[in-house]
């Protein structure tokens, strides 16, 4: 299963994530080339119900358009870029991405989600920790010690 898959079908069956607004919109999307704006649009197909090609152009900073309006092919980048920020808001709202299904251990937070079951010095969830946010636990006979 794909990535993308994996997205798509944890989105649907686990969560009820809603669009984030832009974080800056001092570029309307008709502003950006015909060729960054498909790519976009194709880069958020599977994830369209939490985040926009308008929403995902939007995130990016001026030196990135600018890199990627001279880039052939965009789409590999948008496209990671889309499931990170998709992901972001995931964390940020107490839910393990898709791919983060592994009890691990952060000396920080404790017992994580994480993509690995592994022991990490600190981890994505710190953030959640230091903000007072949800954190998703594994249960106690799955921790890693
Ligand atoms: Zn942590």
């Amino acid at each position: 299963m794909s990535y993308l898959e994996m997205l798509t079908d944890s989105i649907t069956k686990e969560t009820k994530l809603t669009k984030e607004a832009p974080l800056n919109s001092f570029n309307s999307f008709n502003s950006y080339s015909d060729t960054l704006a498909d790519a976009a649009s194709e880069a958020v197909t599977g994830m369209n119900q939490y985040i926009t090609p308008e929403g995902l152009l939007a995130k990016l900073v001026p030196c990135d358009i600018a890199e990627l309006e001279a880039c052939t092919d965009p789409l590999p980048f948008l496209r990671s870029f889309a499931i990170a920020c998709v992901w972001t808001d995931f964390r940020r709202q107490g839910i393990a991405p898709p791919t983060w299904g592994k009890p691990a251990t952060c000396d920080k937070c404790g017992p994580v989600y994480l993509w690995a079951p592994i022991k990490v010095a600190g981890c994505p969830w710190c953030w959640n920790r230091l903000h007072n946010l949800r954190i998703p636990r594994p249960p106690a006979d799955e921790v890693v010690l």
